[in-house]
């Protein structure tokens, strides 16, 4: 019985499986996961090669120590941007939204600087004052003598990581390409207007659009790092020709370290850092991108359901473990090969453990299969004769030392060879079936254990149980029996009948399974003998019966 229930159960688990994976992978309930698998591609990625020709000026603890305290003077500045003439592009990672106070002349020069560049890039990014959200630029004057202006908000993900960027957003609408790509489009001569400063205005929101990963990788970093006093002291212009260069404050006492996927434990990587891949990335072409959430969804609830639903027909209960192992794994591979090869994150990591978990309840609901089988009877489903004795031989020695009465019936079905010869073989086994049913019906209270003792003969076990109980049981089983009235045309009674033979007693020394079995076998014979149909009581010889009830009452004193 139990083993078909579960073979239905588990053929709607494929279906189950999939709706359970696209709620999960839509919900990002277990985005963490993806995460996890996320940082651990990007970190086993040892991809990037140096690029000549990006190079990163750092405003690192040793420039501070040597130019003094930030901020520094914007004639630092202004004269490290002439220094860069021969660059591609200069993406000028600094905020310079408030007006020099000590020197009005300095915001001037320094847009002059830039102007002479030619090739500045400057950031812009949202904040929040007062309840509104407005968007930084620099000072309108530096800004217009820029080359292009790109947006420095990266994504945070839950975690606090990031990971991800949107090429474009804005206020009110996705006016800036992002910082990096800016700074391409320009190295590249394909730079774009600078829109107008969008003023505030109450409900605005910061728009967003076209995301992808930050291309970060393990090994050594795509960029050169030179810091801010070397560059502006001791290098000359000529290490910047043609290179694509990124200022920007990398110091931990400024802050700004941001969690990212590559960098190590408590420590963040600087936003000029997370520019400098993103750069790296766009030149080298490798802008990953992740799959649109709902082709995510359906991707993971086809693999789920057609992955188990061909895994647990196709493979041999043995293996089976190890096959939902293998496509887990298969799946993770897959994951892998789309980031590496094609750029593309699908994440996986939902369905991979929700094959393997289908995989282990499987395996472990198989297990339990075969354990209950090998206690059941395969046509009636009563229990076997096996567990039958193991139950019988605990239930005798219980009753020995309890001192309270146990009742073994055996049953066999009258005239049964005659059914078979007359209705045929299957029939005969439906007839069994129907009489176990009637058996599991009569029987199925606490200390009740019917069971098919082999071909058309049962057992039943009744703990405790003393004459009285079990003599009515049986009359009470034949009764049932006869109100089915299953038809048998070749017994003398026209119906389906059976004959029980009963042994009840609290068994003392001498008493084993066995003797009880040949007795209730031989209360059996009784019965047929009497004209079946009946139930007969076991009693013991005149003998027997008087040292029984010697042993009775030796053992009471
Ligand atoms: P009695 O009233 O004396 O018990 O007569 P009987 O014919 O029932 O007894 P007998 O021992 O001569 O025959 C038992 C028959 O039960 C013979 C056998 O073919 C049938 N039998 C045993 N196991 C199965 C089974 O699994 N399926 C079917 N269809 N018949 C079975
Ligand atoms: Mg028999
Ligand atoms: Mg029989």
């Amino acid at each position: 019985m139990r083993s078909t229930q579960i073979s239905r159960y588990s053929r709607g688990i494929p279906l189950l499986l999939a709706l359970l994976g696209l709620l999960l992978i839509a919900s990002q309930l277990l985005g963490r996961l993806d995460f996890w698998l996320y940082d651990s591609l990007t970190r086993a990625n040892p991809l990037h090669a140096p690029d000549q020709n990006l190079i990163v000026i750092a405003i690192d603890e040793k420039s501070l120590s040597e130019l003094g305290r930030w901020p520094w003077p914007r004639a630092y500045h202004a004269q490290l941007l002439d220094k860069l003439g021969g660059a591609s592009a200069v993406g000028f990672d600094i905020a310079i939204a408030e007006p020099s106070r000590d020197h009005p002349e300095a915001d001037k020069h320094l847009a002059e600087a830039i102007r002479r560049n030619g090739k500045v890039v400057g950031p812009v990014f949202p904040e929040l004052q007062a309840g509104q959200l407005l968007e930084t630029r620099p000072l309108p004057p530096i800004a217009s003598a820029m080359a292009a202006l790109g947006h420095t908000d990266y994504e945070r993900d839950e975690d606090g990581t990031i990971r991800r960027v949107y090429l474009r957003a804005g206020l009110g609408a996705p006016r800036y390409p992002s910082f990096a790509a800016a700074v391409c489009a320009v190295a590249n001569g394909q730079k774009e207007a600078i829109p107008p400063a969008q003023p505030p205005r109450p409900g605005q929101a910061w728009q967003r659009r076209d995301l992808v990963m930050v291309p970060f990788s393990s090994g050594p970093k795509p960029f050169h790092t030179v810091s801010y006093s070397d560059a502006l002291s001791r290098l000359p212009p000529s290490f910047f020709e043609d290179s694509i260069v990124l200022i920007g404050v990398t110091a931990n006492g400024l802050g700004n370290q941001q969690p990212t996927p590559v960098s190590a434990n408590n420590t963040g990587m600087s936003g000029v850092g997370i520019d400098a891949y993103m750069v790296h990335g766009l030149l080298t072409h490798q802008q990953i991108r992740p799959m649109p959430l709902p082709l995510e969804c359906l991707l993971g609830a086809l693999l789920l359901g057609l992955g188990d639903w061909l895994l647990s027909r196709r493979v041999r209960a043995r293996s089976l473990l190890a096959g939902y192992a293998l496509a887990s794994g298969a799946v993770l591979l897959s994951s892998a090969a789309l980031l590496y090869f094609a750029s593309i994150w699908a994440g996986g990591s939902v369905v991979a453990i929700l094959l393997l978990l289908s995989g282990t309840l499987r395996y472990v609901s198989g297990q339990a299969q075969l354990f209950s089988l090998a206690f059941t009877d395969g046509l009636t489903r009563l229990y076997n004769r096996r567990h039958f004795d193991e139950v019988f031989g605990h239930a005798v020695e219980q009753s020995r030392q309890k001192r309270k009465p146990l009742a073994l019936l055996i049953l066999d079905i009258d005239h049964f060879k005659k059914y078979n010869d007359h209705y045929g073989h299957y029939a005969g086994d439906e007839a069994l079936q129907k009489v176990a049913r009637a058996l599991k019906d009569c029987f199925r209270q606490k200390g009740q254990l019917a069971t098919r003792l082999g071909g058309e003969e049962f057992g039943v076990l009744l703990t405790p149980g003393d004459a009285p109980q079990a003599l009515s049981a049986a009359e009470r089983f034949l009764g049932h029996l006869a109100a089915l009235e299953l038809p048998h045309s070749a017994s003398p009674l026209g119906k389906v009948s059976c004959s029980i033979g009963v042994r009840a007693c609290i068994p003392g020394p001498a008493d084993s399974t066995r003797t009880l079995f040949e007795q209730a076998d031989q209360a059996l014979y009784e019965a047929k003998r009497g004209g079946r149909n009946r139930a007969s009581l076991y009693s013991l010889p005149d003998a027997d019966a008087k040292k029984s009830a010697d042993d009775a009452s030796a053992r009471l004193d």
